[in-house]
């Protein structure tokens, strides 16, 4: 008889032993990395065997290059002050939960082949659509990321206005409306479903960096008076530079007049609405939109990847995306949603285990409980950035992202944000407003305390002492 190829279970179980130790002492010591490793591209790349093996290695071997290789040239996400585009993290009950969706492996293309995982999709997105206060009746799917997520709303959107185009193959007419402030995953969208980019009106924001009605009534009016067609509006509740929020109710009733799909893009900002206090505030409007994404990977404690896509015409997007082969054609096709129908994708992750795994773990009270602090800590910490009289904050902080600057010139800020970040010590990102150079910190993460960002505000100002003030030729 021959052995198995894979790890014999002892073998697994010391192994998995190890791996579970080593987690469990990266979680407890997150914050003793460098948040940002001292490392230049292809630094790795060079270490690493140009052609993989012939003959089998150990795990004893693997492990220690894990060690030795990977970690240091780790970004920590799972840092307490990592506090860079939208902080997240990952979370105990998540990681074993993704442990075992690789142990189980099963593929949720169709309910036959995975029944647990379709349920399962269908019963946790339920759970959380109460948590957000969303309609019952809303049809949850989850893809993998909000782009993808965004790009299934848009064609939804398009098979709405045109049902004839995905068998034509071509969307000329068709226009879409957004905020200059949107992801770039909405005209990225637009380019992959032949809407093409002249057909996306990028609508001028407020003083507040929200998308302006006016406009994109006029807009809207302009195309249509010209014979165009415009099919679809995506408002955003969060946007990445600012997380400002759309006037979505607003912009509901120039969709309604005009019968285009409004998709609202809350992959940062929608977990706010798990918070009852601010549900009112963030979806304001929203039970008017035709579908919505919201990241649990973003501030929702959940490992990457998942994205949560709601919408109310699930008809609609069945029909744009439904192409079954026949040997994919079971008994209980009538009876079972087949999540494939649903998307470009067949094959599927049991990504709803993490978040069932992570909803239950935490629970409604704890899960607002974390998200209200780091609302909390945003404002307080915008407070001291504000009274400092170096700094000023440039944008309204509405969750937990906090838009400031040195009073400096850009390059200054520059400059400050490079030595924040080589301190190892905190990892801040930017984006530029109004033409500005601008700093962004994000606050997401569940190990992040208001002692980290009380040491993350000391950094940034001793950094800014010694990037701006030694060094006064630069001002
Ligand atoms: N939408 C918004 C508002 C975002 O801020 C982001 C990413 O930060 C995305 C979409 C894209 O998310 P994903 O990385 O899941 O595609």
């Amino acid at each position: 008889m021959t052995s198995k190829p894979d790890l014999t279970p002892e073998e697994f179980r010391r192994y998995g032993y190890q791996v579970i130790d080593w987690i469990a002492g990266y979680l407890d010591n997150a914050g003793s990395y460098p948040v940002l490793p001292a490392m230049q591209p292809g630094d790795l790349a060079a270490q690493l065997p140009a052609a993989a093996p012939e003959e089998s290695e150990t795990m004893d071997s693997i492990l220690n290059d894990f060690d030795k290789l990977i970690v240091p040239a780790l970004t920590h996400w799972n840092h307490p002050r990592f506090h860079a585009y939208f902080a997240n993290s990952s979370t105990g009950p998540g990681i074993l939960a993704e442990a075992l969706c690789a142990a189980v492996n099963v593929n949720g293309m169709l309910w036959k082949s995975a029944p647990a995982a379709t349920e399962l999709e269908q019963v946790t997105l339920g759970w959380l659509r109460q948590w957000l206060g969303l309609p019952r009746d809303w049809f949850g799917i989850i893809y993998d990321t909000a782009s993808i997520s965004s790009m299934h709303a848009i064609a939804a959107a398009r098979e709405m206005a045109d049902p004839e185009i995905r068998r034509r193959g071509s969307a000329a007419g068709l226009v879409l409306y957004t905020s200059q402030h949107a992801h770039s995953s909405i005209e990225k969208a637009a380019i992959t479903l032949g809407i093409g980019q002249d057909n996306v009106r990028k609508i001028p924001v407020d003083d507040q960096f929200r998308l302006q009605v006016a406009d994109l009534k006029s807009a809207v009016e302009a195309d249509a008076a010209v014979g165009k067609k415009p099919f679809c509006v995506v408002p955003t509740v969060g946007t990445t530079s600012t997380s400002s929020i759309d006037p979505v109710a607003a912009v509901a009733e120039i969709a309604e007049a005009h019968g285009m799909w409004m998709h609202v893009d809350a992959a940062y900002g929608g977990s706010a609405a798990v918070v009852p206090e601010y549900q009112q505030i963030v979806f304001d409007g929203v039970h008017r939109a035709h579908s919505l994404v919201v990241n649990p990977h973003k501030w929702l404690f959940t490992p990457m990847d998942i994205s949560v896509f709601y919408t109310r015409e699930p008809e609609i997007l069945r029909r744009a995306f439904s192409l079954s082969a026949e040997y994919l054609k079971t008994a209980e096709d009538t009876s079972a949603v087949n999540y494939m129908d649903y998307g470009i994708q067949l094959g599927r992750r049991f990504r709803a285990l993490k978040l069932w795994f992570v909803m239950r773990y935490f629970g409604h009270l704890k899960i607002a409980q974390m998200l209200r602090n780091h609302i909390e800590w945003a404002q307080r910490l915008t407070t001291l950035i504000r009274a400092h009289p170096d700094f000023e904050v440039v944008a309204p902080t509405p969750f937990s992202l906090i838009c400031f600057r040195h009073r400096g010139t850009d390059e200054q800020n520059r400059a400050l944000l490079e030595r924040i970040n080589a301190t190892g010590k905190s990892f801040l990102s930017h984006t530029v407003l109004n033409g500005r150079y601008v700093l962004r910190l994000a606050i997401g993460n569940i190990a992040t305390t208001w002692h980290d960002l009380e040491q993350t505000w000391k950094t940034i100002q001793n950094e800014s002492h010694d990037t701006i003030h030694f060094h006064p030729e630069n001002t």
